[in-house]
């Protein structure tokens, strides 16, 4: 295999031309929290605008993590809660919006949400979250698939748009798709995604350097914290497979460590010998009584539907998340409930 099979239908690449033919004002938008994926694919997208003739502004609910900051152009990107002129202007100017690594409008979050609804501009959903449900001209849904980023990319080889593809793009969207499979050590049996990967490298774009900018850029405090997690704070319920890590804001400030600073922590109990099921609960920074969760799984372990069931949420099999809003206390309390529900999978 040496080229990409076509993703979209005849309708949907008409439909994508003449959606893009008839726009000079693109807006793209990722969900909040934006992690490589939504930073990847949302930077890739605004530059192709870009070499399309199009003026195009990349807007997030809210500001990146400092790992992704030097993506292309992410300095750039309009933060929706905190530039609200800008954002209402390039919403008000619009006439196409891109709606990238969400399956549904309220995942951008407030004021995000409101806008991007109350925008009259037609939108174009490109994604890989299961069950698309925001109102779209275009939907390009790819469950399947590792990242938005792989999603894009298929779309821009389809549309004929990699013919010219910049190392800058090619540069994003190789963050997304590392990132959103651990540097390729899970979602990523697809033959196809190999082949992308080398119509990526093409471009002369530096992988190793990438690998290095996103995953070697961490300060002490992380580490101090990474330690005392997973010394006094695991919980490993040995029978159920499961491990529980819980991080309070109190703990935070006590290691000085920042918002994203925790990311990747969930995967790492599953790298014990016979883990099934990692479950992080933390406070988040922001709204008092509020515990965001984060889930991952190996193998067949439904965490999307574990979360959906037990923590107002959902995503894929073998990563998703949700919140709760209760005390840490009761939130530990609610994933002994939830991993009890779930005994007869995560036993032997
Ligand atoms: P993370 O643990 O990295 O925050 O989230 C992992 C995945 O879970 C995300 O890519 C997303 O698909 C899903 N996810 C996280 N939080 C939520 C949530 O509150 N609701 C839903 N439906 N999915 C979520
Ligand atoms: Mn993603």
């Amino acid at each position: 295999m040496t080229t990409l099979a076509h993703i979209l239908s005849d309708v949907q690449q008409q439909t994508l031309q003449q959606l893009v033919d008839e726009a000079r004002n693109v807006v793209v938008c990722c969900h909040q929290n934006p992690d490589g994926d939504a930073i990847g694919s949302m930077a890739a997208a605004t530059l192709l605008m870009r070499r399309l003739g199009k003026k195009a502004t990349a807007i997030m609910p809210n500001r990146y993590p400092d790992f992704l900051a030097w993506i292309p152009m992410a300095d750039e990107m309009l933060a929706a809660d905190s530039q609200e002129e800008q954002v209402n202007k390039a919403l008000a100017e619009a006439d196409l919006v891109f709606l990238l690594d969400f399956n549904t409008l309220s995942r951008m979050a407030q004021p995000l949400c409101g806008k991007v609804s109350g925008c009259t501009a037609p939108r174009v959903l490109i994604d890989h979250h299961l069950s698309p449900d925001a109102d779209c001209q275009l939907t390009i849904s790819h469950p399947e698939m590792c990242s938005t980023c792989e999603v894009l990319l298929r779309v821009m080889s389809d549309m004929g748009w990699t013919e010219g593809l910049t190392a800058p793009e090619a540069t994003a969207i190789y963050t997304g798709m590392m990132t959103d499979t651990g540097n390729f050590a899970y979602a990523s049996n697809r033959p196809e995604i190999y082949v992308a990967i080398s119509i990526l490298l093409q471009t002369g774009i530096d992988k190793d350097r990438i690998y290095r900018n996103v995953f070697y850029t961490h300060n002490e405090g992380r580490f101090r914290l990474l330690g005392y997690l997973l010394y006094v704070k695991m919980e490993i319920m040995n029978e159920l497979h499961t491990a529980l890590i819980t991080l309070t804001n109190e703990e935070r400030s006590r290691f000085k460590v920042k918002n994203g600073a925790t990311e990747g922590f969930v995967n790492m109990p599953l790298e014990m010998e016979g883990m099934r099921l990692s479950i992080f609960l933390r406070e988040d920074t922001e709204e008092k009584g509020l515990i965001r969760v984060s889930t991952r799984s190996l193998d067949d372990f439904p965490c999307n539907e574990l979360c959906a069931e037990f923590f107002n949420g959902g995503g894929h099999k073998n990563a998703s998340g949700g919140s709760l809003h209760m005390t840490m206390d009761e939130a530990i309390e609610v994933v002994h409930r939830a991993v009890m529900a779930y005994k007869e999978k995560l036993k032997d």
